[in-house]
């Protein structure tokens, strides 16, 4: 059983080096696992799509859901070559993988300068005192998108 993690874990890793090799972007990978058989690869793609959101974890948990035909990875693992930054754990969340695995610490991606503390920081603070403003508008006009889920008949609950 632990061998066939490390195996999982050995692709993860392989990921990470060889699209960072190819240009892709940064040298992360992760593969989404579903009874012992590996449903998704993903990878860094930053450099590549010009997205600052395509790491390893959201591509691996996109295609993971795209292969199976749903938003949720019920009974997946997911295994990243490190730790998870803020954006992915909150993708994680969202997709329910029952747990992750992961290799290199936030410690050592912060020593090759891919450092996410700020963003840890950030959450922390008061929205006012934040290093990217915020400000609320038309509060009232959006709640009606809200009304209308409400009442909204045949609604999908996730
Ligand atoms: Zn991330």
């Amino acid at each position: 059983m632990t061998k066939q993690k490390e195996e999982f874990m050995r692709e993860a890793i392989r990921l990470s080096i060889e699209k960072m090799e190819a240009g892709f972007g940064g040298p992360f990978g992760a593969v989404v696992v579903r009874n012992g058989e590996i449903i998704a690869r993903g990878y860094n793609n930053v450099l590549a799509t010009n997205d600052p959101t395509a790491h390893a974890e959201v591509d691996a948990i996109r295609k993971a859901c795209q292969a199976l035909g749903t938003y949720q990875l019920t009974d997946c693992d997911l295994y990243t070559s490190c730790e998870p930054c803020p954006m992915c754990l909150g993708a994680i969340y969202w997709a329910r993988p029952r747990k992750v695995y992961y290799a290199n610490t936030k410690a050592d991606a912060a020593r090759i300068d891919f450092d996410d503390q700020f963003i840890y920081e950030e959450l922390e603070k008061d929205m006012s005192k934040r290093s990217i403003p915020m400000e609320q508008l038309l509060r009232e006009e959006a709640l009606e998108g809200f009304k209308a889920w409400e009442i909204k008949v045949n609604r999908t609950q996730y």
